[in-house]
């Protein structure tokens, strides 16, 4: 693949690129005179009617034009961006889950080969963030970036704030500009951008009295900020603090802190969904809080748009009515014994006995739930999509021989679902647990088809469902 943005992998066939002749092979350089430098400027420059491409094909170089609807896509899908022209964060953060992660290739003793790369890359890019939901800080923005945001009015971004002080916030995130976070959210909301904010909360270090007046100051920040959410944070065996300007040291929420950062998050709840016409709170509490205390998760009314779900925040109760709502297309019986495992990691083991239970009632089904504990990462980390290949593979070989169907989470592979995060393929994976049927499930609809599956039903797993990523 050349090394620049604008390489077409595939045209779609009847697609307005397909009627104009572009083929797969293609490097696409510009559209209407203008630059494609990545997948942003090929969103922005092809949305228009009338299109000019200007690519090279066998080192000619050449121009088609191409008319299409302005709603309808031009057709062409790219090879994935190359590593180098991702933009790489300029910061330290002293939670920083990348740091002190064992070296790529290096394996630990009875580790599988190292990890997958692209967890190696500190990426804190604003074209991400529009396109994908990535979280930036906006630490490292250049003249040129802030030019580039109003002209392309990139919005909404997804900003970690983390805290307001300027002080507190150069300390923690420990980048350029870091504590002029409110000012760079105001320049944002001068050019018509607007954005959901995080905060990554830390025990004694940035919640209750700090915590406070972050929520206070981003609230008179509205509109330009559209939701607030807060996460705890989330403690590796790697990511041990470093001493940093008399910080306590890092350590995860203990029930009772947790439960004073709810109480404190729930009363401006309240007052927000008290004044909201929807009745919606604009500021969230991500899944953990409810899994660490034991506490109910509100309900889907709460989460309104779910506009935070890919950062946890709803994802579980996203996950519990989509179950509901679809539980009745399980079948009643099996025609012949069977048995399932439900894989995940240890957090959500008690929604995924809820599911268990439903699944016990079909006659002839065995239902197993299997937690893994994160050997890797420490077993502080319990969420399914931080498991290792190698870590769910040992938790399950024993076991593996007492399951017909071993249902797994999707989130535990890459985009591309084909390897885990320690380079471990599911091709391997899969003839490891053989004879054992394995599926990696992005939602309940796909759990249930599986099962359907298994009962000589249904279409296996229905890609056109509704994709919504579990990280359970
Ligand atoms: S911005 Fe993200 S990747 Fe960069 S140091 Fe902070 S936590 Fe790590």
């Amino acid at each position: 693949m050349p090394k620049m943005y604008g390489w077409v992998r595939e045209v779609v066939p009847e697609s307005p690129a397909d009627r104009a002749g572009l083929q797969s092979g293609d490097l696409v350089r510009t559209i209407n005179g203008k630059l494609v430098r990545d997948l942003v400027d090929f969103r922005f420059y092809a949305a228009d009617e009338d299109l000019l491409i200007g690519f090279d094909r066998q080192e000619a170089q050449r121009e088609v034009h191409v008319k299409k609807g302005i709603d309808e896509n031009l057709g062409v899908l790219f090879g994935e961006e190359p590593t180098p022209f991702i933009r790489q964060c300029a910061n330290k953060c002293v939670f920083c889950f990348l740091k002190g992660l064992p070296e790529r290739y290096s394996p630990q003793p009875g580790m599988h080969q190292g990890m997958r790369a692209s967890l190696y890359i500190k990426d804190d890019d604003y074209r991400y963030s529009f396109l994908f939901g990535n979280f930036v800080t906006l630490t490292n923005l250049k003249e040129l970036d802030w030019q580039r945001l109003d002209e392309q009015k990139l919005t909404p971004l997804y900003v970690s704030v983390h805290v307001t002080d300027p002080d507190l916030r150069r300390k923690l995130v420990i980048g350029p500009r870091a504590g002029e976070i409110i000012e760079h959210i105001q320049r944002l909301g001068s050019m018509g951008i607007n954005c959901h904010t995080q905060l990554v909360l830390m025990p004694g270090i940035n919640d209750g009295p700090w915590l406070e007046r972050s929520i206070r100051d981003l609230l008179a920040l509205r509109p330009i900020v559209e939701s607030i959410s807060a996460v705890p944070v989330g403690l590796t065996k790697y990511n041990n603090m470093i001493e940093n300007e008399g910080l306590p040291p890092l350590r995860a929420y203990t029930v009772d802190e947790a439960n004073a950062v709810i109480d404190l998050v729930e009363g401006f709840q309240r007052e927000l969904a008290a004044e909201d016409p929807d009745g919606l709170p604009f500021v969230y509490l991500s899944d953990e809080w409810y899994y660490i205390t034991n506490r109910e998760f509100p309900p889907a009314q709460h989460y309104g748009f779910y506009s935070q779900i890919e950062n946890g925040v709803g994802m579980t109760r996203f996950l519990i009515d989509q179950w509901a709502k679809t539980k009745r297309r399980l079948p009643a019986s099996m025609p012949e014994k069977q048995r399932v495992a439900l894989v995940t990691g240890t957090m959500a083991v008690p929604i995924l006995e809820g599911l268990a239970a439903d699944l016990r009632k079909i006659e002839n089904l065995d239902v197993q739930v299997l937690p893994v504990i994160n050997q890797f990462f420490g077993d502080n980390v319990t969420v399914a999509g931080l498991l290792c290949g190698q870590d769910v593979l040992a938790a399950l070989q024993d076991r593996a021989s007492a399951a017909d169907l071993i249902l797994l989470s999707r989130v535990m592979l890459d985009n591309e679902g084909v390897r885990f995060l320690d380079d471990m393929t599911v091709e391997e994976f899969k003839e490891r647990l053989a004879p054992a049927r394995v599926e990696f499930v992005r939602n309940a609809q796909e759990t249930i088809e599986a099962v359907r599956s298994i009962a000589g039903i249904g279409r296996g797993n229905d890609r056109r469902l509704v994709r919504v990523q579990s990280r359970l």
